[in-house]
C-alpha cells in the first residue's frame, strides 16, 4: 500500500518581495525551502513505512528546479519521488492545482493501492489550506484536517483514528481508507538525512511526470484552468490609533484599556 506525502516549494518567507506591477512573487534569486508544515506529512509518511511497511512516495507540482527537494524526500527515506512539471501546469490556482495532484495520485493508485495521501495543513506563501481538501474531494478519500496524533491505522478494517488539534480543544475521530490528511507541526519531528542517504539519493532518480502522462485536458490545468486569479496583492497600511495592549502576560489590564478606550472615543454606550 502505498502513503503519497505532497510537498511544495515556496520562497524563504523572510526574503519574499511582491512585484507592485505584475503583483506576483519576485523569485529571481530568492532560496527555495520545502513548505515547512509539508516536512512534517513527509516525515509521517516515512514513518508509516517504517511502522506499517507502507511504500511511501513524495510527490510535488512546480518548475524543474523543485526537483533537488524531491531528491532530499528520497534521501530521507523516500521510495520514490515524482514531480508534475510542465509548461501547461504553469500559473495554476488551488483548483487547478489539486486536479494535477489527483490525476497523478490516480495515476500512482493504477500499479498499487494509496492508503494515505498526506499534506501540509498549508503552505507558507499561497497560505489557502485548500489543497488537500481538493485531492480528497476528487479522490472520494476520507478528509481528516489539522491532525496531530496518528492513533490507529487498522489495515484489515480499513480504518484510521487520528487525534485532530482545533481551537482550545482536540477531537478523535476514526474514518475509512484510504485517507487524506493535513498535519500541524506538533505532529512529529522531521528526521535529518544520513550522509550514505545522501550520496545514495545522488545517483538515484526524481521521476518527471509531464500532462503526456497525465494526460488532462489542457482546459482543467495550469492558467486555463483556473477560474480565479490574484487581481491585487498588498500590505495593510498600519492604522494610527491602534490600541496595543498584554493580552498574553495581562489579560484583565488589556481588556481594561480597550474598554477605557471605546468609552473615550464614544464607541460604546454604558
Ligand atoms: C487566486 C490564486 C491565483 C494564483 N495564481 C497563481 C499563478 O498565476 N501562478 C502561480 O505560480 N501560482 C499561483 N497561485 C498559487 C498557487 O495556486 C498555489 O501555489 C497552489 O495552488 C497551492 O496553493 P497554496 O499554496 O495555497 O496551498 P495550500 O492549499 O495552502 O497547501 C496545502 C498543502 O497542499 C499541498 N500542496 C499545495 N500545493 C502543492 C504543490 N504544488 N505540490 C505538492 N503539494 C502541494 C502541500 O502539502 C501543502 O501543504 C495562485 C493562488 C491563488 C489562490
Amino acid at each position: 500500500m502505498i502513503v503519497v506525502a505532497c510537498i511544495k516549494q515556496v520562497p524563504d518567507t523572510t526574503q519574499v518581495q511582491i512585484d507592485p506591477v505584475t503583483n506576483t512573487l519576485v523569485r529571481d534569486g530568492i532560496p527555495f525551502i520545502i513548505n515547512p508544515y509539508d516536512s512534517h506529512a513527509l516525515e509521517e509518511s516515512l514513518r508509516l513505512k517504517d511502522s506499517h511497511g507502507f511504500k511511501a512516495v513524495a510527490l510535488s507540482m512546480g518548475p524543474p528546479n523543485a526537483e533537488a527537494m524531491l531528491r532530499k524526500a528520497l534521501a530521507l527515506g523516500a521510495d520514490r519521488s515524482v514531480l508534475l512539471s510542465d509548461r501547461v501546469f504553469g500559473g495554476a490556482d488551488t483548483l487547478s492545482t489539486s486536479n494535477v495532484l489527483s490525476a497523478a495520485i490516480a495515476k500512482l493508485r493504477e500499479d498499487e493501492e494509496v492508503g494515505i495521501v498526506f499534506c501540509g495543513k498549508q503552505t507558507i506563501d499561497g497560505d489557502t489550506a485548500q489543497v488537500g481538501p481538493g485531492i480528497a474531494v476528487r479522490l472520494g478519500f476520507s478528509q481528516l484536517t489539522l491532525v496531530d496524533r496518528i492513533e490507529k491505522i487498522d489495515l484489515v478494517e480499513r480504518t484510521i483514528t487520528v487525534r485532530r488539534k482545533l481551537e482550545g480543544r482536540y477531537e478523535i475521530v476514526e474514518a475509512r481508507l484510504p485517507a487524506m490528511i493535513t498535519v500541524v507541526r506538533e505532529l512529529n519531528r522531521p528526521r535529518y538525512p544520513t550522509v550514505p542517504m545522501r550520496l545514495a539519493s545522488a545517483k538515484a532518480e526524481v521521476e518527471v511526470w509531464s500532462n503526456e502522462q497525465l494526460r488532462l485536458d489542457v482546459n482543467s490545468v495550469g492558467l486555463k484552468g483556473s477560474p480565479t486569479w490574484v487581481s491585487r496583492i498588498f500590505s495593510p497600511e498600519r492604522k494610527e490609533g491602534e490600541i496595543v495592549g498584554d493580552g498574553m502576560n495581562d489579560p484583565a489590564g488589556a481588556a481594561r484599556l480597550l474598554l477605557e478606550r471605546l468609552i473615550e472615543g464614544d464607541m460604546l454606550a454604558v
